[in-house]
């Protein structure tokens, strides 16, 4: 798919359907269907199997492809054992050999993980549908009005692929929305208070949302 594809009433259902970030969101989406596609149909899916075993898959996704496993009736642990016997045994000849594997800090380069491909290239197609259609303005009033808010890096990457005025205001829509999450954390710090005597109510998620939307000030992350 390409980002020509993707159509502003897309969009707009993205911006309306959930909180939290909608580009991290429809990674998410991309990457557990393509662990349901791949696994749900894995002695026929002769190229999916190839793919998890050529370059093996980071931490994050091996945590995924485990948490799809248990939630998805369709997946389950028969599956992935078989594939994860395979994987291990295709890595053992990684054992002795100098030019795979190696530990480094730095993030997986495009084209290692599998499933880190799959998420970067619905990544790319959904940050520049965001950037062309955020420069209109029902999809503006959209954005506005819904639970919506881009994480840290991801509205970098939209506001720098504006033009100057829409990025100016989605700098300003950004801070709002980060200042109403910081104000509801505040209130549930307020409320650990020993004085305090009333509930703690749904501002106890706004740690994790937060979680959800702080970024890395890492020039890659910014492409
Ligand atoms: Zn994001
Ligand atoms: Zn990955």
């Amino acid at each position: 798919m390409k980002a020509d594809n993707v159509l502003e009433s897309e969009i707009v259902s993205l911006l309306e359907e959930g909180e939290l970030c909608p580009v991290c969101r429809s990674m998410e989406k991309s990457v557990d269907g393509w662990i349901v596609g791949a696994f749900s149909n894995l002695l026929h899916n002769e190229s999916a199997r190839i793919e998890l075993k050529r370059n093996g898959l980071c931490k994050a996704h091996l945590k995924r492809i485990v948490g799809v496993a248990k939630e998805r009736t369709e997946v389950g642990s028969l599956a992935v054992s078989i594939m994860f016997k395979e994987i291990l045994a295709a890595q053992v000849t990684w054992l002795d050999r100098k030019e795979v594997g190696f530990l480094s800090r730095k993030k997986p380069k495009s084209g290692s993980c599998v499933l880190c491909s799959v998420a970067s290239n619905t990544e790319k197609i959904y940050l520049s549908a965001f950037a062309k259609f955020l420069q209109g303005d029902e999809v503006q009033r959209s954005y506005e009005n819904s639970r919506s808010v881009f994480c840290v890096n991801h509205a970098r990457y939209i506001i720098k692929n504006m033009r100057n005025l829409y990025g100016k205001w989605l700098v300003e829509i950004q801070r709002n929305k980060y200042e109403e999450l910081a104000e509801e954390i505040e209130n549930y710090i307020s409320k650990h208070d020993y004085r305090n005597t009333t509930l703690v109510g749904q501002e106890r998620h706004a740690w994790l949302k937060a979680s959800k939307l702080i970024g890395e000030r890492d020039e890659r992350n910014i492409w």
